[in-house]
């Protein structure tokens, strides 16, 4: 299995701690918030600095940021601790006052790298420069979309290109406030491992509790680094209050995270065999999620056969998804009597539900 740590990237070169962490409100807010997290967050192993100043709200009338000002604000948190700044920018305008106020890293926001237009906006603002610069996952899944906004970005000259996995959209609710889609993140290293990647926990959960095992997924998949976003009074915090932890609580999360470096071939073995398990684990959660669904539509047929006072129990139809499943398992390296015998599980848990839809 590839193993992307040890391909050199622009992280060592600029010889950034592993993995790489960047931590900051949501938005700055005043001055004295800004200092104040930052210097809390001193002396850790906090690489960046991030606060957004420029806000991309859902709805009108919601703070939007206090604009070019913050950009001061940041620059006295490089001054006064040391620690590099980011900043998120969202069109040629931002890009030039960032460049200027030498901000140390611009991230591109879900909500731009959804417009190529806007993409090659600040690709041209961008032109040459060599600050590092990480796009973030547009709001839907679309890694063709994400992809095309990181090209966009490389051919105006940038060379120390990231991406920020921030989870995407979904209709239906889930537990996550942007559902992670793991499977495109593993999809996104295997076609580019030179890239680093970055996690967004918090904008994935949107709920501080969920910060930790989100985090863990996500070095265990070998992510190179986690943006989290740290306030010292999160439940206040004029914007995403729900999903900010306190820097004493990044610090113990930082702490606990199990980290695998590269070097001896125990090390190797062991975090490719987190590496696996976490495969594993995201597709177990996928198929539960997919069975509660095959469930759901199993209730709609057992109304529906209750209306007409139908049969639960029609073997004609079954014996037609049994064969077609038989040879689609094959194909997947399945053999025959594990695939019977696990539709033969589904299709009785199937039966149990339109029983009860019927007798109840
Ligand atoms: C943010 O980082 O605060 C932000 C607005 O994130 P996203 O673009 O992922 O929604
Ligand atoms: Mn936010």
């Amino acid at each position: 299995m590839e193993n992307k740590k040890e391909m050199r990237t622009w992280l060592d070169d600029l010889n950034l701690k592993h993995p790489l962490v960047i931590a900051g409100p949501c938005s700055a807010e005043t001055e004295e918030q800004v200092l104040k997290i930052a210097h809390e967050l001193k002396n850790t192993d906090v690489s960046y600095f991030r606060a957004g100043i420029w806000k991309p709200r859902t709805r009108p009338g919601m703070f939007e940021g206090v604009g070019a000002l913050g950009l001061k604000w940041l620059q006295k948190v490089k001054a006064e601790t040391g620690m590099k700044i980011c900043t998120e920018v969202a069109n040629a305008a931002h890009v030039k006052l960032a460049l200027e106020h030498d901000v140390d890293l611009l991230w591109i926001g879900a909500r731009s790298t959804v417009s190529p237009f806007i993409m090659q906006e600040i690709a041209d603002a961008l032109e040459g420069t060599d600050k590092p610069v990480l796009i973030k996952n547009p709001v839907n899944p679309d890694l063709a979309l994400w992809l095309g906004g990181i090209e966009r970005i490389y051919k105006s000259g940038v060379k120390n290109i990231g991406a920020i996995h921030r989870g995407f959209s979904t209709y239906e609710k889930t537990k996550y406030r942007n559902n992670p889609e793991w499977q495109m993140a593993i999809e996104f290293q295997n076609k580019y491992p030179d890239i680093p990647l970055i996690n967004d926990p918090s904008h994935i959960t949107g709920k501080r509790d969920m910060i930790f095992d989100v985090s863990q997924t996500a070095l265990d998949l070998n992510f190179d680094g986690l943006m989290i976003e740290t306030h010292y009074d999160p439940d206040n915090a004029w914007s995403d209050a729900s999903q900010q932890v306190t820097p004493e609580s990044l610090i113990q999360i930082m702490k606990d995270l199990k980290i695998r470096k590269e070097g001896n071939t125990e090390e190797d073995y062991n975090k490719q065999l987190d590496n696996l398990r976490a495969q594993i684990d995201v597709v177990d959660n996928q198929i539960i999620e997919l069975l509660g669904k095959r469930m759901k539509a199993s209730d709609g047929i057992g109304a529906l056969k209750k209306s007409k006072n139908v049969a639960v129990l029609q073997s004609k139809r079954w014996n037609e998804i049994l064969g077609k499943m038989v040879i689609e398992g094959e194909a997947q390296g399945l053999s025959e009597e594990f695939v019977l015998r696990m539709f033969k599980a589904i299709h009785q848990e199937s039966i149990n539900h339109q029983e009860k839809i019927l007798n109840g």
